[in-house]
């Protein structure tokens, strides 16, 4: 999916590009995809409507549309969902979600190969009414609001593994599976780690790492300027990379299932303290 990262370098391009374009038809490529939440056809809602501004609220991308009564258009990527600006006459990918046809002949199109991202359509200031969107937790990229003390206070309320917290969009905004596992790589920590049993020195490790990783990757895809449809993730040094030797100290990278999800991780850097008798994971089902 794309993730923080990712959508900190889409969104102000969507943004600089979209801004004052006109919608002048819209196609529903894969119905599923769709969900309008209020009582009229979706064309009938935004053709002829200009969008004024396109922001980022935790891993959804809100188009605000001017005219009234005010609507967003709100894009949830999800597993797979991209974003293309083109020529509306090119020939849509097969992925092509949704079309929206911009009245300066280009056309903003949302890919989405395994249609699992939704595209909703709803009054301005709805967007709490979207399942996951009214909880949204701490923006791990401001450091006004992101500090040591702050994490490590929601660390310690914690009951589940380090995976699955760091996985938690209302906890923390936001990390999916990717930059979760690169984040745990570089604090040495295990996916499977009980939050609770962790150190304040080693949450404190562990905040450091959030905001590097992520700093770090946004600084990385900015200087790379990819096309917006497109997630660099060459540079990242555990995900996608299970049976590779570690950059580290080149132990075979592992793969682990934690609560559905898989952490790919380095069984010598990341310790499984759990067998230290930190934690007596036998007790614990872990
Ligand atoms: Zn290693």
């Amino acid at each position: 999916m794309p993730e923080r990262p990712d959508l900190e370098y889409v969104v102000p391009i969507l943004a600089k590009e979209l801004r004052g374009a006109e919608i002048t038809a819209v196609r529903v490529d894969k119905p599923v995809v769709l969900r309008v939440l209020l009582p009229a056809k979706v064309d009938e809602l935004l053709v002829g409507r200009k969008i004024d501004r396109v922001v980022r609220r935790a891993h959804f991308v809100r188009f605000g549309l001017r005219g009234e009564p005010p609507l967003e258009i709100i894009v949830s990527p999800m597993l797979a969902g991209r974003f293309t600006i083109g020529p509306a006459e090119a020939k849509a990918p097969r992925d092509t979600a949704m079309t929206f046809v911009l009245g300066d002949g280009r056309a903003l199109r949302y890919r989405d190969d395994v249609q699992m991202g939704k595209v909703y359509v709803l009054p301005k200031d709805a967007l709490d009414g979207i399942p996951g969107a009214a909880n949204i937790g701490v923006d791990v990229l401001d450091p006004k609001v992101f500090t040591p003390g702050a994490f490590v206070a929601l660390a310690k309320a914690r009951r589940d593994q380090a995976k699955v917290f760091l996985m938690d969009k209302s906890a923390l905004d936001a990390m999916g599976n990717a930059y979760a596992d690169e984040v745990l790589f570089e604090a040495g920590i295990h996916p499977k780690a009980m939050v609770r049993s962790l150190p304040a020195s080693m949450l404190e490790r562990l905040h450091g790492a959030i905001v590097k990783v992520l700093g770090e990757a946004r600084a990385t895809i900015a200087e790379r300027k990819p096309p917006i449809d497109e997630k660099v993730r060459d540079f990242l040094k555990v995900r996608g990379r299970p049976g590779e030797p570690c950059v580290r100290c080149t132990t075979k990278l592992r793969r682990a299932g934690v609560h559905g999800h898989d952490a790919i991780f380095c069984p010598t850097c990341q310790p499984d303290g759990r067998q230290s008798g930190l934690v007596d994971w036998r007790k614990t089902g872990g």
